[in-house]
């Protein structure tokens, strides 16, 4: 295996692997680096009160904003409208 090709990027660091299993490999240290995952998005986090930050700069307050076509909610009408031309919208 000496062709050069990394075709597995880490997301975070960007990073290029050859073969998946060391992306995952090192994907663990990252998870270790940041323990504290945000559970409504991918962000993650070295401290519990980072994250608490996040979530309360992110995600709280009520999504008064839904998606009819997927259960994701908004805090502002142009944000949804974003999503909907974005992701349920081909053109
Ligand atoms: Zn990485
Ligand atoms: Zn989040
Ligand atoms: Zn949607």
């Amino acid at each position: 295996m000496h062709s050069g090709e990394r075709p597995y990027r880490c997301s975070d660091c960007r990073k290029d692997f050859s073969v998946l299993s060391s992306l995952k490999n090192h994907q663990r240290l990252h998870i270790r680096q940041r323990p504290y995952p945000c559970p409504h998005c991918e962000y993650r986090c070295t401290q519990l009160g980072h994250l608490k930050m996040h979530v309360a700069s992110a995600h709280t307050g009520v999504f008064r904003h839904n998606c009819d076509l997927c259960d994701k909610g908004f805090h502002a009408p142009g944000l949804l409208r974003d999503h909907v031309q974005k992701k349920h919208q081909e053109t």
